[in-house]
Order: C-alpha cells, then sequence, then structure tokens
C-alpha cells in the first residue's frame, strides 16, 4: 500500500520532546510524514513561509513567544493555505489551552499525556479538517463569483463588459497567469476577444490565429461540450503540433471549456498557466463550467438584445422614413394642389386629406365625408357625368379617370382632376374606393389661353395672308396703272417724233400726251399721300374756305369728264359757309367723289352733288345713278387697295385709293365721311359732314383779290431760274417767257450767285436738289447779298413730302411747288407771291 505523504513542523525548545513527536508519528502505518523541527517560534515562522507544511505541532512555552503569540503572527504572515496548528500544553493547563482554540489552533494535546495514536489522529483530523475548512472556503469562492458574473449578466447588455469581468475575475478565483476568452468562427479562425494576463505573459488579445492542428484534433471535442485540463502540455500525450503552438503562447498548463450556443461552437474560455504546471482543482474545473455555462447565456442575451436593437434601430429608421416621405408627401400634394381620397362604400364615409377640402373651397374640418357634400360641390354641368363615371367604376372595376369643375362656396370655379380605383373583397364585393384629386385649373387656364393665342394667331395669320395677297393685287394694279398712261404717252411721243402729222393730229396727240401725265402724276400724288396717311406725315394748311366756291370749281372742272361720259352733272347748294380747311384737300374730296361717281356711273346716268346744312356742320353729297355697292363690300369701301370684285375682272381704273384718302383727309378736317346704297344697280350716295367754321374777322391780313392777279402780268418780272436739269429748265424758260417775264436760266447755284446782282432779279425760282451747292444753300447765300437779298423766292423740287415742304419754307422760300407743274400754275403761284411780298414791304 502506498502511503499518502504530509510534512509536519514540530515547534518546541525541548529536542527530546522533538524526538518523542517524530517517533509517534513516523510510527503511522498510513502516512509517511515529512518532519521540520524548529527551536523557536521564530525559526518555525520561518519554515512556514519557505516550505508548504501540512499540520504545525506547538509547544505553548517557546523561549521567545508564547502559543498565542505565535498563532497571531502566524495570521498575520498570511501562509498560503494557513496550516492547522496543534497546541501542546502542561498538564491542568486547560484555560490556556481553550484560548489557543479560540485563536486558531485547529486542536490541543496536554503534554504527558501524547500517545502515538492520540497525536497520530490530532494531527490526522487537523489536517483534514483544515482541508475541509478551506475547500468550504474555495467552494463559498467560487459560488460568490458566479453569482456576481450571473448577476452581472443579468444586469448588464454589454457582453464585452460581462467578457472582461468574467475572464478578470477567474484568473483572480485561479490566481492563474492568463485568461481569456476565444471566440472561434465557423471555419476555425478564432481570436482573443477579451482577456486577463499578468505579466510578464504575452497578450493574445485581438490577434486571429488558425492552427489546423487544433481544428483537425481538437476541435470535436470541444463541439460536443467537453472540458479539457492539462496540468503540464509536455507531459499530456498532446500531439507536437498543438504542444508547438502552446509553447509559442508561453502555455505550461491549460483549463479550456467550450462555449456553446444554440448548439453550435461558439467559442472557448481558457485559463493558461504559464509559469509552471499545474494540476487543475476539482472544484476550478467546476468554477470553468459554470462559467461556460453563465457566459454563453449571455452571449445568447446578448446577440437577442442586439437583434431587437437593430430591430429597433431598423423599426425607428423605418418609422422616421415613413414620416418623412409621408411628409414628403404631404408637401408634394401640396405643391402638386393634389389631395387624397379614401371611400367607404359600405359605411358611406368618405375621407380626405388635408388639402382636399381646399381644393373643394372648404375650410379645414369643414367636409362632413358624405357623398352627397362632395356631389353638391360639384359644377351642375359636370355633376351627372362624374357620378355617373364613380358607378360605372365601381360596377366594372375600370380606372376612375375625369375632369370635372368645382364651385366654391363664393361661386368660383376651379377645374380639377380625378383619378382612382375600386377595391373588392374576396366575394368580390366593391368595399372601398380610392385615388387622388388634382387642381388643373392653372393648366385648363394654360390650355384656353393657348387656344385664344392660336385662334388668334390663325386670324393674324389670315390677315397677313390677306394682306399679302391684297398687295401682290395692289402692285399688279399699282403697274397696270403706270403702264396704261405710259403706252398712250409713248405711242404718241414716238410716233411726233418719227412721222409729219398734221397739226389737228398733232394737238390731239399732245392732248392725249398731256392728260395720260395728268393721271399718272394723279396716281403718283395718291401713292404720296397714302404713304404719308400710313405714316402720318399728312399735314393739310388750313385756312377759310368757302366749300360753296370749292364745290363750283372742282364741278367746272369735272364738267368735260361727265360730259364726255354723258353724264348729267348737277349741283345744289344750299348754303353758303366757310369751313376750316385746307382748300386743296378740300378739292381733292370732292374731286374723289365726284370721279367715282362718274367713273361707276353709265352713260345716261346722272351725278348729283348737294350741299346743305346738316346740325352744326356742312353736308356735302354726291349721288349717283350708277352701279350701286353691295351690302358685301360697303363696310370695307373706305379700306387702302380695295376694290369691289377681283383684280382680274378689272372693268374701271384705279388703285382703289380714292375713298381711303377721302376718309383720311375728311378726318383731319373733323369730319366724317359715310357711304351708302340700296344695292348693286341702284347707286349710291356718299356724304361728307365737315364742322362749319365761324371767321374771326381780322384787319392785319392782307385781302388777295383775284382781281389783283389779273392786273399783275409777269410783264416785264425779272426771274432768275436755278434748276440743273437741261429739259425742266428748258420748260420753264419757255413757259414763263410766254407770260412775258424776262428770264435769266442758270443751270447750277455758282452760277446763279454769279448773274444774281448785275441781273437784279424780282424773284428767285430754284430746284433744290442740286450737285455742289443745293437750293437752300443758294438761298442762304442770296440772302447774304445786300442789293438783292431780299427778293421773294420760290423752290421747285420733284421732293413732295410734307417734311421737303416745311424745310423749304422755313429755309426762307415763300413757297414749295412740287415737279411737274402747269405752267399756269406756275404762273398763278409767281404772282401770288410777287403781290404778297410787295403787300409786306408796302406795309
Ligand atoms: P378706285 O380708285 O379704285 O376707284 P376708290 O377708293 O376711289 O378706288 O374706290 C374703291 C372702290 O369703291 C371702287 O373700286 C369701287 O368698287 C367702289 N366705289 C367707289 N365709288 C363708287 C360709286 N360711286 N359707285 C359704286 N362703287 C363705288
Amino acid at each position: 500500500m502506498i502511503k499518502q505523504h504530509r510534512t509536519v513542523l514540530i515547534v518546541d525548545d525541548f529536542l527530546p520532546d522533538r524526538e518523542v513527536y517524530r517517533r509517534y508519528l513516523q510510527a503511522d502505518l498510513e502516512y509517511e510524514y515529512t518532519i521540520l523541527e524548529a527551536p523557536s517560534a521564530e525559526d518555525g515562522l520561518i519554515l512556514c513561509g519557505v516550505q508548504p507544511v501540512d499540520g504545525i505541532l506547538l509547544d505553548f512555552s517557546l523561549p521567545d513567544l508564547d502559543g498565542l503569540e505565535f498563532l497571531a503572527a502566524l495570521k498575520k504572515k498570511q501562509v498560503s493555505n494557513c496550516p492547522p496548528v496543534i497546541m501542546i500544553t502542561g498538564q491542568g493547563n486547560e484555560i490556556v489551552a481553550a484560548k489557543a482554540i479560540k485563536n486558531g489552533a485547529e486542536d490541543y494535546l496536554v503534554k504527558n499525556q501524547i500517545t502515538p495514536p492520540l497525536l497520530q489522529l490530532a494531527v490526522g483530523s487537523a489536517i483534514a479538517s483544515c482541508k475541509l475548512q478551506q475547500q468550504l472556503q474555495q467552494r463559498i469562492e467560487q459560488e460568490k463569483i458566479v453569482s456576481k458574473i450571473a448577476q452581472q449578466i443579468r444586469q448588464s447588455l454589454n457582453l464585452e463588459e460581462v467578457l472582461q469581468t468574467t475572464v478578470t475575475q477567474v484568473r483572480q478565483f485561479l490566481q492563474t497567469d492568463r485568461v481569456i476568452i476565444f471566440q472561434l468562427e465557423p471555419d476555425g479562425i478564432g481570436k482573443a476577444i477579451v482577456e486577463s494576463v499578468g505579466s510578464p505573459w504575452r497578450s493574445l488579445v485581438s490577434a486571429s490565429f488558425y492552427d489546423s492542428c487544433f481544428v483537425e484534433r481538437y476541435i470535436e471535442a470541444y463541439r460536443q461540450g467537453q472540458i479539457s485540463t492539462k496540468a503540464d502540455i509536455h507531459n499530456c500525450g498532446a500531439d507536437e503540433c498543438y504542444i508547438q503552438q502552446l509553447t509559442e503562447f508561453q502555455v505550461r498548463a491549460c483549463l479550456v471549456a467550450p462555449l456553446i450556443q444554440s448548439d453550435q461552437l461558439w467559442g472557448l474560455l481558457i485559463a493558461h498557466h504559464c509559469s509552471s504546471p499545474r494540476p487543475w482543482q476539482e472544484l476550478e474545473i467546476d468554477l470553468i463550467r459554470q462559467l461556460s455555462t453563465q457566459i454563453s447565456i449571455a452571449i445568447a442575451q446578448s446577440e437577442l438584445y442586439q437583434k431587437v436593437q437593430s430591430e429597433l434601430t431598423q423599426r425607428q429608421q423605418v418609422e422616421v422614413e415613413l414620416n418623412e416621405s409621408e411628409a414628403g408627401l404631404r408637401l408634394a400634394l401640396e405643391a402638386a394642389q393634389m389631395g387624397t381620397w379614401n371611400w367607404n362604400i359600405l359605411t358611406g364615409q368618405i375621407q380626405w386629406s388635408a388639402n382636399m377640402e381646399a381644393l373643394f373651397g372648404l375650410q379645414p374640418g369643414e367636409f362632413d365625408g358624405s357623398y352627397e357634400m362632395f356631389a353638391s360641390r360639384l359644377h351642375l354641368e359636370d355633376r351627372d357625368r362624374v357620378l355617373q363615371a364613380i358607378k360605372q367604376s365601381v360596377a366594372t372595376g375600370t380606372e376612375y379617370n375625369i375632369e370635372f369643375r368645382v364651385v366654391y362656396p363664393n361661386g368660383q370655379t376651379r377645374w380639377a382632376q380625378s383619378k382612382g380605383q375600386v377595391f373588392y373583397n374576396e366575394t368580390g364585393q366593391p368595399v372601398r374606393m380610392a385615388g387622388v384629386d388634382l387642381d388643373i385649373s392653372k393648366s385648363k387656364q394654360l390650355q384656353e389661353d393657348k387656344e385664344v393665342l392660336l385662334r388668334r394667331e390663325q386670324v393674324a395669320r389670315a390677315e397677313a395672308e390677306a394682306a399679302n395677297h391684297s398687295k401682290d393685287e395692289f402692285l399688279a394694279v399699282v403697274s397696270h396703272e403706270l403702264r396704261s398712261p405710259l403706252n398712250a404717252i409713248l405711242g404718241w411721243a414716238r410716233l411726233l417724233r418719227t412721222r409729219e402729222l398734221d397739226k389737228e393730229t398733232t394737238n390731239r396727240a399732245l392732248e392725249t400726251i398731256e392728260r395720260n401725265t395728268q393721271t399718272q402724276v394723279q396716281l403718283i400724288e395718291d401713292l404720296l399721300d397714302v404713304s404719308r396717311m400710313i405714316r402720318g406725315d399728312l399735314q393739310l394748311t388750313m385756312a377759310p374756305v368757302n366749300l360753296a366756291a370749292a364745290i363750283e370749281d372742282t364741278i367746272s372742272n369735272m364738267s368735260l369728264v361727265a360730259e364726255a361720259k354723258q353724264i348729267q352733272l348737277s349741283s345744289t347748294i344750299n348754303i353758303s359757309c366757310q369751313i376750316l380747311g385746307d382748300l386743296n384737300r378740300l378739292q381733292q374730296i370732292i374731286t374723289n367723289l365726284l370721279t367715282n361717281a362718274i367713273k361707276f356711273t353709265p352713260a345716261g346716268g346722272k351725278v348729283e352733288i348737294c350741299l346743305q346744312k346738316y346740325n352744326s356742320c356742312a353736308q356735302i353729297q354726291v349721288i349717283d345713278t350708277g352701279i350701286g355697292i353691295s351690302h358685301e363690300f360697303l363696310p370695307h369701301i373706305f379700306d387702302r387697295f380695295r376694290r369691289a370684285g377681283s383684280s382680274t375682272e378689272r372693268s374701271t381704273d384705279g388703285l382703289g385709293l380714292g375713298l381711303a384718302i377721302v376718309s383720311q383727309l375728311t378726318r383731319l378736317h373733323g369730319g366724317t365721311v359715310t357711304a351708302s346704297s340700296p344695292g348693286v344697280g341702284q347707286g349710291s350716295t356718299f356724304s361728307v359732314l365737315l364742322p362749319i367754321f365761324e371767321p374771326i374777322i381780322s384787319s392785319s391780313s392782307p385781302e388777295i383779290s383775284p382781281e389783283m392777279v389779273e392786273k399783275l402780268p409777269l410783264t416785264d418780272i425779272r426771274i432768275l431760274v436755278v434748276d440743273d436739269e437741261v429739259d425742266s429748265l428748258e420748260l420753264l424758260t419757255f413757259a414763263l417767257a410766254e407770260s412775258g417775264a424776262i428770264i435769266k436760266p442758270v443751270s447750277c447755284a455758282e452760277e446763279a450767285l454769279e448773274v444774281i446782282e448785275q441781273f437784279e432779279p424780282d424773284i428767285l425760282i430754284s430746284d433744290l436738289a442740286m450737285p455742289q451747292a443745293d437750293g437752300y444753300t443758294l438761298l442762304g447765300r442770296v440772302r447774304e447779298i445786300k442789293r438783292v437779298g431780299k427778293i421773294p423766292a420760290i423752290a421747285l423740287s420733284a421732293f413732295a413730302k410734307e417734311a421737303d415742304i416745311k424745310k423749304s419754307l422755313e429755309a426762307g422760300f415763300a413757297l414749295h411747288l412740287t415737279k411737274p407743274i402747269a405752267p399756269i400754275e406756275l404762273v398763278k403761284a409767281i404772282s401770288e407771291v410777287l403781290i404778297e411780298a410787295k403787300a409786306v414791304t408796302s406795309l
């Protein structure tokens, strides 16, 4: 039988006693004793510190300390696994023994009563009792750790914190060098996630490891939940590769428990002893087992918590997103002026989003959710259509999409577009209809505006096309009208040049040429007038005009034309009145009306002109028995370039300008002109109304009588005529010479200036546009010459615009005459200018 071993320290100053105790103990058959001896308390305490001792035999009376003092010193020294003390006292000294027990002694023996079995029993039971106490103490410690960690697991959801506390507590409890928790991935790669390590040992935390030897040979046992203990890695039969790995980690002994999570190996709880081999106690293994269970709970709890936490975060995120998207939707709905609606078909209740009420012109909360209220807001003309569309959607399941008008309580109408869908239950019964309404008033308005614009554009285009057409027509007419007289002029001119014509034919030829030229001049005058009218440049020289005289004058001019066409031309003058106007322009009005009347009245017809009073106006009426005017054409008769019928069926000459000029001139005189006709073939009447002028008699203006004009012939009148156009100069010289005047024709301003002082003219007649110095310059220079500077001057120019006339009058010409001018007119104008000049100088 192998004896178990015990080490006992005997502290006694009396050697023979020590010998006795040694002998007694060594006589034990069950135990083999190592006996340590100390002759003093001090020696005993030293020995306890250096060597593990299982029990102490202590003599109470020592030379240096008594037994109680030794006990106190031993306690103070905190010797590891503090050995039990058996106090040996003298006989009759039980009080001392009791005191010793109170102060920590395990037992006591009385000297002289000690026998070998008694001593062996006392030492054996003291050691056993002490060991039991120590184990109990360790168990309590272990329970404390386990419950502390379990409590922390219950209280904390922070896994890392729990694991960190675990490794710290375990290392402290095991009094070992390193405790780690190793997490394993399914592929065998592991990582120490928490660690408690004493110096000088290497830290393994955070590094990742993969040991194929471990994975292949050892991991399976852990998967099955087995705990592994190795008291000395060099002496445990482990594989060399595994030993090598552990040596690298400085491990000498290890205790490893698997951490199982949902039947999977999650990781390992590992205690390493590095300094020396270590046989692991049952208690320690048990602690590790218990803690691995607790850690598994903590891991499960933490993973659950993290899952819940991430679900919660996810849900919060979803909620935030939902809120955001709801807010976004609300904003979008508002921005788009859109509302959503939801009609519970079973209960009949309608739910509207806030902006639906705005869309229907209602205050927030005003909508009562009834179908009737919704229907009552629809425009009367649209209501049936909308309700019918809803009915149809419910009945057939087709998409509801309709535009309608909504009438606001204030009567305002808005356009809405509604889109919706019907939802059915499993039995096919319609239960719900939902959709959106959109305010489309703006787009409707835009659409309407667009249509108006389109219509306008079409009208404008049609007008432009018509204008273009009339322009083409006008150009055709103008060219025709200009060419027709030219034909006659050219034809007769050629004949005159190439043949010897008799006097009568020659006269007829010249007459034709003159008449046609006159027609062309008139055409050009009309065109210029229209052009002035368009530019707003047509100006009148206003003076009191005797309307009756003007009419008589015109009639006498026209009588030949009427006669030639066998038209009876008559006049009825009922009043004698003056109007304020431009005589020439007034005569132009009358001429145009009479020309038309004669032109559009067939031979044998009648044309009558009447002057009468009409309210405060003078009314001139030109009445004919001619072709009349259709009702369709009558409203356009005063438009420019308008002629009844098309240009291709031209029955008469004309540009369609005469009446436009009449209308404009009448307006400029403050009057009106109207046309009337009972119809085609029934004659026409044109009526001009002009305001009558009440003259204010003035004594300052010199009166020029026609007699004065006749008494002053051009005989001996010295006229300096300047014109760079030879033909024109020749014609002027000839015509004026015939009137008895003395002419000095020159072809430029310089020449005129050269001769003027010597010639001493009574009047200067000058062209305006001339090379080098023009007419204005000439007059300016003439005015500087003392002797002749004050002579009157007449401008004779092809420039016929109002502005040209104005310019020459401002430059100092007494009159502006436009080329071509009939000689008789020129003579008349010269006479008038001379008379006026004379009148002014005589004032
Ligand atoms: P035109 O020079 O072409 O005659 P007007 O402006 O004087 O131009 O006249 C325009 C159109 O009005 C004429 O072409 C003709 O169709 C119609 N018209 C003018 N006067 C009369 C009238 N007295 N009787 C019938 N139609 C007339």
